[in-house]
């Protein structure tokens, strides 16, 4: 599955977080370590970031894998953020490898991540349409993935007045009600992170006055806490929480 990774903390390059690490998401995009369900995240990739605090969010998306692309290494090291969120794909089977489907995805203020898949989708796509409603709102929840339901069902709850993290959590609880598969969920306000795990890896790094939330780890640093599994992971005003999404 997917890769993805979510910063929020004092300013810093775009470089720093994604490039310069030893086990950068760059390098997880063609060495993952934890990866259980594939070997190369080589699909797509993006990155976006709030360029100030209140400001909407920023987003550069490739579907060419995220080494090859020296382009945005180079843009990377010249833009600076509090705030980011930022993927590497692998496509799921039936999907196409396009960069409508790169994740994140973007909505109004949020930036949001499926590192997973719908099971027996096909089966369950028309019931996901009738949780998704009207796209309207939601240009990018067009994108055919099965992730971009995932982000149309979200952002509903959004509108509803769901924090960020309920509104990730109430999806898992709608969509596992109706069908199998691997939901960790990533999302961001550019004030506050909110993250799942529900069948796949996901860890914490606080350190620095910053928290780091990532399907794997980018360094050795013995502060990074792995996440369990079907678990919220939030952080919100200097506050780290963690709950159970189990039964
Ligand atoms: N199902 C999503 C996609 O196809 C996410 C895939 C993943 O996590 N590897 O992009």
């Amino acid at each position: 599955m997917c890769r993805h990774l979510a910063y929020l903390g004092p300013s810093r390059t775009l470089h720093s977080l994604v490039y310069e690490p030893e086990h950068s998401l760059e390098h997880q995009a063609y060495a993952p370590r934890h990866n259980l369900h594939n070997s190369l995240n080589a699909d797509g990739f993006g990155v976006g970031w709030y360029p100030a605090t209140g400001e909407a969010p920023v987003r550069f998306r490739r579907a060419q894998p995220m080494w090859t692309d020296v382009s945005f290494r180079d843009v990377a090291a010249a833009v600076e953020s509090g705030c980011v969120l930022a993927a590497v794909r692998s496509a799921t089977q039936g999907f196409p490898v396009d960069e409508s489907c790169a994740q994140p995805f973007r909505t109004g203020p949020y930036l949001f991540s499926h590192n997973g898949r719908v099971g027996a989708y096909a089966g369950v796509e028309a019931k996901l349409r009738e949780l998704a409603g009207d796209l309207a709102d939601v240009p990018e929840a067009r994108a055919p993935v099965d992730s971009a339901l995932l982000l149309a069902i979200t952002a509903g709850h959004w509108r509803a007045g769901r924090s960020l993290g309920e509104g990730l959590a109430e999806t898992v609880f709608a969509v596992t009600s109706l069908t199998s598969g691997r939901y960790n969920l990533l999302a961001t306000d550019g004030t506050s992170l909110a993250a799942t795990t529900w069948g796949d890896s996901l860890f914490v790094l606080r350190a620095d006055g910053s928290v780091v939330i990532a399907s794997e780890p980018y360094d050795e640093d013995p502060r990074w806490e792995r996440v369990p599994d079907r678990s919220l992971v939030t952080f919100e005003g200097d506050r780290l929480c963690l709950s159970s999404l189990a039964s």
